[in-house]
């Protein structure tokens, strides 16, 4: 066993189970999960594991699921902290027990300045080839306390509009026609409905039922359950008729030329998202998609989103940003990129009973930006006991 590894080891004992220290993550809230610190020079990293719990079961193509693992990061400098995240469901690979042994080898003591971003961030990139979500976590808090540093919201700081943020989406995942006719009396406040196909049996079954309830504009995600090409192309013809206004992921990523040949003929935009996870994926992306949805946990957080936007823009694709389900900590850091998306799905917060953090809001549908400094999140007072 390395030093660092038993250095962290130690530090992980001493502090577990502690909710002594004040400027715990969010602060007040009961913990079921130990705290974990790294404080070496100026930069301080603290983490714990977290289970968000899912209002209803949330079902896709390839499964369904009740909570999501996340592990919530603060990253204190100077006496300013800035709050991070990582979500983890079941498709990226990653896990309470995978993120903490990541940030259980990361070492920011040896960065003197945060505003050494793209250097600190190249060192997180580098601990690991994988870890996408862990990644992010690190990512999402250095950005939040450099533009507290700053005074400043981020998507200020990249020079955006908050004017200009587009509707977001409200998830209606797959269930039974039962289940969907519930789930819609919460899309009320919502000006656009996504739904997740890509069961065969029931992809019809889905778009009626959420049909016979309201007329206003679709998206969907098949979250890559189409084997068959031409199924998938006379879905988009369908889908196209019923208001939809794009088709994500039709088909599995392994099957880039099938994707290519539906999209050439596609009446909706084609958009890439199990196929597009980081900076590189854009370029093959284009020719394959007419566009790409990023999402913070698959690309490492808001400096690779930022480039991935600007790439795309500069091959004249799509953009949309999406999440999983995460606290409103992530969501929010995503929003601030939202005035440059063609489309957001940005309801991860929404679909979850124990959100700790205050952030972004939707008002009319559309996703509204505060004005505080960072990513615009305040943790949450939880009372204890
Ligand atoms: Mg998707």
């Amino acid at each position: 066993m390395n030093t660092e590894r038993r250095n962290f080891l130690k530090s992980a004992s001493l502090l577990s189970g502690s909710v002594a220290l004040g400027s715990i993550i969010p602060a007040g809230a009961v913990w079921a999960s130990p705290l974990f610190e790294h404080k070496k020079g100026k930069l301080t990293l603290r983490y714990r594991a977290y289970t968000l719990e899912l209002k209803h079961a949330f079902g896709v193509a390839l499964n369904t699921r009740k909570t999501t693992p996340v592990v919530l990061t603060e990253l204190e400098y100077d006496g300013l902290k800035g709050y991070g995240e990582a979500s983890m469901p079941p498709y990226l690979g990653e896990s309470h027990e995978s993120v903490l042994k990541f940030l259980g080898k990361v070492d920011l003591g040896q960065f003197k300045d945060p505003f050494q971003m793209e250097e600190i961030l190249d060192y997180v990139d580098g601990v690991d080839s994988k870890n996408t979500a862990a990644k992010a976590c690190v990512d999402i808090a250095l950005h939040d306390l450099t533009g507290k540093m700053m005074k400043q919201p981020w998507h200020k700081i990249w020079g955006f509009n908050a004017d200009k943020t587009p509707l977001t989406s409200f998830t209606i995942g797959i269930d039974t026609k039962e289940v969907v006719l519930e789930k819609m009396k919460e899309t009320e406040p919502f000006k656009v409905i996504k739904i997740k196909i890509g069961r065969e049996e029931s992809d019809k079954m889905m778009v009626e039922t959420v049909r016979s309830q309201t007329d206003k504009p679709l998206t969907i995600d098949a979250n890559q359950g189409w084997k068959d090409k031409q199924y998938a192309l006379d879905m988009a013809h369908y889908l196209k008729e019923k208001g939809a206004l794009f088709l994500e992921q039709p088909m599995p990523k392994e099957m880039p030329d099938e994707i290519a040949w539906v999209t050439e003929r596609s009446p909706l935009p084609i958009i890439g998202d199990e196929s597009v996870q980081r900076l590189a994926d854009v370029k093959k992306a284009h020719g394959i998609y007419h566009g790409i949805n990023i999402k913070l946990m698959k690309c490492t957080g808001m400096r690779e989103a930022h480039k991935m936007l600007t790439l795309a823009r500069a091959l004249d694709m799509k953009v949309m940003i999406g999440c999983m389900t995460e606290t409103s900590c992530a969501v929010s850091a995503a929003a601030q990129l939202s005035p440059m998306m063609d489309w957001a799905d940005l309801d991860g917060n929404l679909l979850i009973k124990n959100d700790v953090y205050d952030g972004m809001t939707v008002v009319d549908g559309r996703i509204t930006l505060n004005n505080l400094p960072g990513i615009g999140v305040k943790p949450i007072k939880v009372k204890k006991g």
